[in-house]
C-alpha cells in the first residue's frame, strides 16, 4: 500500500494550496480530487476554477466591455458603429481560460512532486484513504496516510420544489454556459452569485428578475452600502423583488413558470430560463464521515476547531467544508495554515479579516464590521464616508457611483469596518486588510500619502472623514 505524510481530499482552492505548500514543506503529499472539467476530462482548481470565481470573473469583464461599448463610450466622445454579439466566442474565451488555469494548477502539482489521485476519496479508519477511480477504471485503491486534509468544497444549494434541469432551469454552473441571451431571465436568490450572473446576462441585453426571499437586500452588507447598490442596481434594470418566496417553478419546451408570493399577495412569472442562486451547501457526500466517526454539525459541515483540526486525531478540514464565508482565498490560507503547523509552525488565519468581494459594476468590497454589526454588540464606534462623485479620478473615469465608508472605535480609533462600493472596490480593499491586519487607526490611514489621482484617495478621504477632517468633502 502506497503511503504519504499528507492525503489531501479535494482539489479546489483550499486542497491544492494545502498540497503545494504540505510539498514544499517537505512532506510527501497526494491530492485526491474527482472534478470532471466541461471537456470531459478530470481538471483540478475544484469549484473555483472550474464553475465559480474565474469562469463568472471572465463572463463578468466580456460584459463589462459590452456595457461600456453600448451606454458609456459615446460621452467620451467615441462614436460606435452597430455592434453586435457572439456568445459562443464569449463563452469560448471563458473556457480558454479556465482550462489555462486547471492546466497551470496540473502543473504546479507536477512541479512541487504532488501525486495526483483522480478519483473519488473516502475516509477509512486506521488512517486510510480510499480511491475509486474517476470513470469507473479499475479498483478502489487505498492509501495510508500520516495526516489528512479534506478539502471537499461545496455544492449549490437547490430548493425542494424547484427541480434543476439544466436547461431551462440552472444553477449557477449552468448559467456560465448559456449559448445565446435569454430574453427575460429569473434569478432566484439576490446574493453574491445570483447579482454577478444577474449582471452579467443583464448587461448582455436580458431582462432580469430577482426574487431574493430576504426584506433586507445583502443583509451581510453594511446597510449604507447595501442601500446604495440596491438603487444602482435597480437604474441598472435589475428587477429585484425582496421578500419574495417562490412556490414552485415548471420548465416547458417555451420557458419556465415561476409562482411566487410576497406582502402583496401571490404572482406568476413568465421567464426564458431560471438561474437558482440560493447559496451553497457544504459537501461531504461519499466521504464516509460517519464511518470513522467524523463529528459534522446539525448545518452539514464539518466541524473544526480555530486550527481547521477535527474531532478525529490527524485529519483536518479547510475551505467551503468548514465554518466561515464561502470564498476561494479564505480556504486557501486555511490550506496553509494546516501545512505550517503539521510543519511545526504557529501559523493561524485572521478570520476577521478576510476580505468580501462581489463582482458586480460598480463592486462592492469590505473587511470587518459593518454598522449595523457594532450597533447589536452595544461598541461606540465612529463613522467616516466620502463619496466617489467627489474623486477626482473617478469622475475622470466616469466612474463616479459609490462611496468608501471606514468604521473606528470610538475610543482607541482603530479601524473596525472599511466598507467600499465603488470602481476598483475589489483592489482597494486589500489596502484596509492590510491596515486593519496591523490593527492601523483611522489616523494611521489618514497619515498615509496617497497617489492623486487614483480611487484610492477616497479610502484616505474617508479615513480622514471619521475626524471630520476630509479635505474635499
Ligand atoms: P471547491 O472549490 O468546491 O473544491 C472541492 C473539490 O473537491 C472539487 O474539485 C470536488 O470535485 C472535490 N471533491 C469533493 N468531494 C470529493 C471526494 N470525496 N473525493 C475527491 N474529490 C472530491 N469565491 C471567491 O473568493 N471569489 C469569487 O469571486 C467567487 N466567485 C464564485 C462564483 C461562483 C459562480 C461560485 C459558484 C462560487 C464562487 N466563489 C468565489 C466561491 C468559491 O468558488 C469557493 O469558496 C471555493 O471554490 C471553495 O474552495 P474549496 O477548495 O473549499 O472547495
Ligand atoms: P449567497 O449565499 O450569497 O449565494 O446568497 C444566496 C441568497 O439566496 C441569499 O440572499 C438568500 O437569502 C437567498 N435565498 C435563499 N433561499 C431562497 C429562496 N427560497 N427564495 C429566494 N431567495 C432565497
Amino acid at each position: 500500500m502506497d503511503a504519504y505524510d499528507v492525503i489531501v481530499i479535494g482539489g479546489g482552492p483550499a486542497g491544492y494550496v494545502a498540497a503545494i505548500r504540505c510539498a514544499q514543506l517537505g512532506m510527501s503529499t497526494a491530492l485526491v480530487d474527482e472534478y470532471i472539467g466541461k471537456s470531459g476530462k478530470p481538471a483540478l482548481g475544484g469549484t473555483c476554477l472550474n464553475a465559480g470565481c474565474i469562469p463568472s470573473k471572465a463572463l463578468l469583464d466580456s460584459s463589462e466591455h459590452y456595457d461600456r461599448v453600448r451606454n458609456k463610450y459615446a460621452s467620451h466622445g467615441i462614436k460606435t458603429a452597430e455592434i453586435d454579439l457572439d456568445i459562443p466566442t464569449m463563452i469560448g474565451r471563458k473556457d480558454k481560460i479556465v482550462s489555462t488555469l486547471t492546466k497551470g494548477v496540473e502543473g504546479l502539482m507536477k512541479k512541487n512532486k504532488v501525486t495526483w489521485l483522480k478519483g473519488h476519496g473516502q475516509l477509512e479508519a486506521g488512517m486510510k484513504v480510499g480511491v475509486i477511480p474517476t470513470g469507473g477504471k479499475g479498483d478502489k485503491q487505498v492509501y495510508q496516510a500520516k495526516h489528512i486534509i479534506i478539502a471537499t468544497g461545496s455544492a449549490p444549494r437547490t430548493l425542494a420544489n424547484i427541480s434543476i434541469d439544466h436547461e431551462r432551469i440552472v444553477d449557477s454552473t449552468g448559467a456560465l454556459d448559456f449559448q445565446e441571451v435569454p430574453a427575460k431571465l429569473g434569478v432566484i436568490g439576490a446574493g453574491v452569485i445570483g447579482l454577478e450572473l444577474g449582471s452579467v446576462w443583464g448587461r448582455l441585453g436580458a431582462e432580469v428578475v430577482v426574487l431574493e426571499a430576504m426584506d433586507d437586500f445583502l443583509a451581510m452588507a453594511d446597510g449604507e452600502i447595501a442601500k446604495a447598490a440596491l438603487k444602482e442596481f435597480k437604474r441598472q434594470g435589475l428587477d429585484i423583488h425582496l421578500g419574495t418566496r417562490v412556490k414552485k417553478a415548471e420548465a416547458d419546451a417555451d420557458g419556465v413558470t415561476v409562482e411566487y408570493e410576497d406582502a402583496k399577495g401571490g404572482h406568476t412569472l413568465r421567464v426564458d430560463k431560471l438561474v437558482v442562486a440560493v447559496g451553497r451547501v457544504p459537501h461531504t457526500e461519499g466521504l464516509n464521515a460517519n464511518g470513522i466517526d467524523l463529528f459534522i454539525d446539525e448545518s452539514g459541515y464539518i466541524h473544526v476547531d480555530e486550527f481547521g483540526s477535527t474531532n478525529v486525531p490527524d485529519i483536518y478540514a479547510i475551505g467551503d467544508v468548514v465554518r466561515g464565508p464561502m470564498l476561494a482565498h479564505k480556504g486557501s490560507e486555511e490550506g496553509v495554515m494546516v501545512a505550517e503547523r503539521l510543519a511545526g509552525k504557529k501559523t493561524r488565519v485572521n478570520h476577521d479579516t478576510i476580505p468580501w468581494v462581489i463582482y458586480t459594476w460598480p463592486e462592492i468590497a469590505w473587511v470587518g464590521k459593518t454598522e449595523e454589526d457594532l450597533k447589536q454588540e452595544g461598541r461606540s464606534y465612529a463613522c467616516g464616508t466620502f463619496p466617489m462623485r467627489a474623486s477626482g479620478r473617478a469622475l475622470a473615469m466616469e466612474e463616479t457611483v459609490g462611496l468608501v465608508k471606514v468604521i473606528a472605535d470610538a475610543e482607541t480609533d482603530e479601524i473596525l469596518g472599511v466598507h467600499i462600493f465603488g470602481a476598483a472596490a475589489s483592489e482597494l480593499i486589500a489596502e484596509a486588510v492590510v491596515a486593519m491586519e496591523y490593527q492601523a487607526s483611522a489616523e494611521d490611514l489618514a497619515c498615509i500619502v496617497h497617489a492623486h489621482p487614483t480611487v484610492s484617495e477616497a479610502v484616505h478621504e474617508a479615513a480622514l472623514d471619521v475626524h471630520r477632517r476630509a479635505i474635499h468633502k
